[in-house]
């Protein structure tokens, strides 16, 4: 079982505190119904994050109250938070993420390129 207690993690953080609040917030208020036995947690209480994400998901995995493995139901709570938080912050930090595979893929193709003597 994961802590109730924990805080959002440091990618979250590195998207300043206002981006990791309503992250929490919403993935507290993310259900996840067990189809056996009825059991609803929120996606934090699992361990989770749910984030800017949007319908119903099926998650596979095992139930704590009844043990059973099974196809469980997320979906949004009825005390979903009506702001959204802020956009931006994520929209920089995917650009960033993709600015860094891009400098990334250069450097090692630059070093292959100069291992077998092209450049
Ligand atoms: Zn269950």
């Amino acid at each position: 079982m994961a802590d109730p207690d924990r805080k959002p993690g440091p990618i979250l953080r590195l998207m300043g505190p206002a981006t990791a609040a309503a992250a929490e917030a919403e993935s507290r208020a993310w259900l996840i119904h067990c189809p056996n036995c009825g059991f609803t947690r929120s996606v934090w209480d699992a361990g989770g994050t749910r984030y800017k994400a949007a319908g119903t998901a099926r998650w596979r995995m095992r139930c704590p109250k009844c043990g059973e493995m099974g196809w469980h139901r997320v979906e949004k709570g009825p005390d979903f938070p009506t702001t959204s938080g802020p956009i931006l912050p994520l929209v920089l930090f995917i650009l960033a993420l993709v600015l860094l595979i891009l400098i990334a893929t250069a450097a090692v193709l630059l070093s292959v390129f100069w291992f077998v003597g092209i450049l």
